[in-house]
């Protein structure tokens, strides 16, 4: 089943890249080298805030030199989907829930593989994904919430079986499962903040609203949010604390409905198909799904919620406008 076109998105790439995520962070540090303000503290970890008079004025750092403390007159979170330091800024988190886990592991890619094997599988019972990378499959088992420690006392052989039921595509290879270190447990949460901001701290990304992996959308929102926030508060610094803060509190504002509606619509999949098809051990598709098989031109709407989103952010920095210019 086609779900999404990206051919006709009216975007200079209309199309999705994969790539792994130490290469598109390896990018990204080359790119923000040519900001002369860039600086970048490596084997890092934030394990506090400093506080000064009601405001939070730094983060106290853990380096392999010794503690540090780091001054900022804002400090902008985006520590993920497990944020210690929204924690310890006391803002309230709202669970919203989501019925799966994914097992992740690596399955060897041979040349005889089908180059356009499906990427997504369901069956009665499993979800499965093989993203094909360079030599290997990076696979994801879907499980129900909570049932690893289960599939484990059930021991890998039975782990193997039902891979292999889940995807012909690795059905031959699942022997290079050799033990429960072969797989690795991702879990999906999906939340977000009542308040993305206090004075002198700002969330953003998973740390401010972590995604459901469904759509692969995570990254597209954690980018369009760090744009926002970096077109509200350019010229902010040159003002008080208390403009400071209100241009931090119009990120939330700016991103927050975005973010909303992309949930939303991850919550509706997650509990009236992924849900369904773990516990009910059938696969039952609302057939509204089969209008995109019988009407291709409907495919266009979901890679446009998948690959823009509800609210497109555009870099409006002074170094852009420079580039521009120039
Ligand atoms: C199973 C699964 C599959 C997914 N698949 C996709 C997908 O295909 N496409 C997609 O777009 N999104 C996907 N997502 C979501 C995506 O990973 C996130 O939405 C996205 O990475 C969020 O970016 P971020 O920068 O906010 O946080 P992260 O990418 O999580 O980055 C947070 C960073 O902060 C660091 N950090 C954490 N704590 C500290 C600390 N105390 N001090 C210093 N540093 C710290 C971490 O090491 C990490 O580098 C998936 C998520 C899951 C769970």
């Amino acid at each position: 089943m086609h779900l999404a076109d990206f051919r006709r998105l009216p975007v200079a790439a209309p199309f999705i890249a994969l790539m792994p995520q130490w290469d598109f962070l390896s990018f990204l540090v080359e790119r923000s080298r040519r900001f002369p303000g860039f600086g970048l503290m490596m084997n890092a970890k934030v394990t506090g805030l400093l506080t000064e008079a009601d405001r939070i004025a730094g983060v106290e750092v853990e380096t392999p030199d010794g503690p540090r403390e780091v001054r900022s007159r804002l400090v902008v979170v985006a520590d993920g989907r497990g944020s210690t330091t929204r924690a310890a800024a006391g803002l309230t988190v709202q669970d919203l829930g989501a019925p799966m886990d994914v097992l992740w592991m690596r399955l060897s890619r041979r040349p005889e593989d089908l180059p356009e094997a499906p990427l997504g599988r369901l069956s009665a019972g499993r979800m499965f994904i093989a993203v094909p990378r360079e030599g290997y499959f990076q696979c994801g088992y879907v499980a129900a919430k909570g049932s690893f420690d289960a599939i484990k006392a059930a021991g890998i052989e039975a782990f193997r079986h039902e891979v292999a039921l889940a995807s012909p595509t690795v059905a031959d290879r699942v022997d290079e499962l050799r033990s429960f270190d072969d797989v690795h447990l991702l879990t999906v949460t999906v939340d977000r903040l009542s308040q993305w901001s206090k004075p002198g701290l700002l969330c953003i990304g998973d740390a401010a609203h972590a995604m459901s992996p469904i759509g692969g959308v995570g990254i597209n929102l954690a980018i369009q949010d760090a744009i926002a926030a970096a077109n509200h508060l350019h010229d902010a610094f040159d003002s008080d604390d208390a403009v400071l803060d209100r241009h931090a509190a119009a990120v939330q504002a700016r991103r927050e409905p975005a973010v909303k509606a992309i949930q939303a619509i991850q919550l509706v999949v997650q509990k009236r198909v992924i849900g369904q098809i773990l516990a009910a051990k059938v696969v039952k598709l609302p057939p509204v799904l089969k209008l995109f098989d019988w009407l291709p031109v409907l495919r266009r709407l979901p890679a446009r919620v998948i690959g823009m989103g509800f609210r497109m952010e555009r870099v409006r920095s002074p170094e852009r406008l420079t580039k521009r210019q120039a």
